[in-house]
C-alpha cells in the first residue's frame, strides 16, 4: 500500500484544484516559509478524520476553507481526497484503490467518503486501524512530535506501539464489546426490579 496522490481544492492556501502525484521512492516537497508546505500534511491529516482544531494550526475547523487573499474571494468549501494503492490488500477493502474524501461546507455540513460513496467518520478510522496511517497514527510525524513522543507518558507511548502491533482494532472491538455489555447489565436490573414491582 502506498500513497498515490493527494487532490486538494479550496483546502487552507490551496484555492485552485491541485493534484500531487506521488511515486516509488521518497518525494520532497520544497519552497519557501509560508508557501503552504505543512498545510500539504494538514490536508491528509484533516481526510483522515482530524477532529482537532489546535493539531490543523486554527482556530475552528471552518479555518481549513479557503479565507481569501487581497485578490481572490474566499470559498465556499474545503475538500480533500487521497488516493492510496491497495494492491496488498493491506486496507481491509475489496478494492486496488481506495480514495478517501472529506468535504467541509462553510454553513458546518460536511461529509467524508471512500470511493466515492458516502460514509461515518467512523468509518474511514477503522479502514485505517492498525495500519499506522489513522490521524493517531504514526505516519504522519509533525513538527516537534518527536519531542513529545519521547517526553510523553508511557500509556502515549504505548499507544503508538499497539497501533504498529495491529492490536487498535481489537482494543477497540473489546472497549466497545464491554460498553455493550454494560448496557444490558444495566437494562437487566432494570427489568428485575419491574419484575419484582409485578411479584
Ligand atoms: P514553513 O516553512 O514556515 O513551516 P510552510 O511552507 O509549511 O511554512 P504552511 O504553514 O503550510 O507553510 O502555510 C502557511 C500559509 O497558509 C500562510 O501563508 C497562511 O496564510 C496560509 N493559509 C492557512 N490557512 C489558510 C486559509 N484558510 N486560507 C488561505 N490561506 C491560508
Amino acid at each position: 500500500m502506498y500513497l498515490k496522490s493527494i487532490e486538494v481544492q479550496g483546502f487552507k492556501s490551496f484555492a485552485n484544484k491541485i493534484v500531487f502525484e506521488f511515486h516509488q521512492g521518497i518525494t520532497g516537497i520544497v519552497g519557501p516559509n509560508g508557501s503552504g508546505k505543512s498545510n500539504v500534511a494538514d490536508a491528509v491529516r484533516w481526510v483522515l478524520g482530524e477532529q482537532s482544531v489546535k493539531q490543523l494550526r486554527g482556530s475552528s475547523m471552518q479555518d481549513v476553507i479557503f479565507a481569501g487573499t487581497e485578490n481572490r474571494k474566499p470559498l465556499s468549501y474545503a475538500y480533500v481526497a487521497i488516493t492510496l494503492d491497495n494492491s496488498d490488500h493491506k486496507l481491509a477493502i475489496d478494492y486496488e484503490e481506495v480514495t478517501v474524501a472529506r468535504r467541509l461546507y462553510r454553513s458546518g455540513e460536511s461529509e467524508y467518503l471512500i470511493n466515492g460513496s458516502p460514509c461515518r467518520l467512523k468509518e474511514v478510522s477503522e479502514l485505517f486501524y492498525d495500519t499506522g496511517i489513522g490521524k493517531e497514527g504514526y505516519s504522519i510525524i509533525g513538527q516537534g512530535q518527536i519531542d513529545r513522543i519521547l517526553s510523553g507518558k508511557p500509556e502515549e507511548r504505548r499507544e503508538l506501539f499497539d497501533e504498529a502491533a495491529g492490536i487498535v482494532k481489537f482494543k477497540k472491538r473489546k472497549a466497545t464489546a464491554q460498553k455493550k455489555l454494560e448496557n444490558e447489565r444495566d437494562n437487566l436490573v432494570r427489568v428485575n426490579d419491574i419484575l419484582s414491582e409485578l411479584e
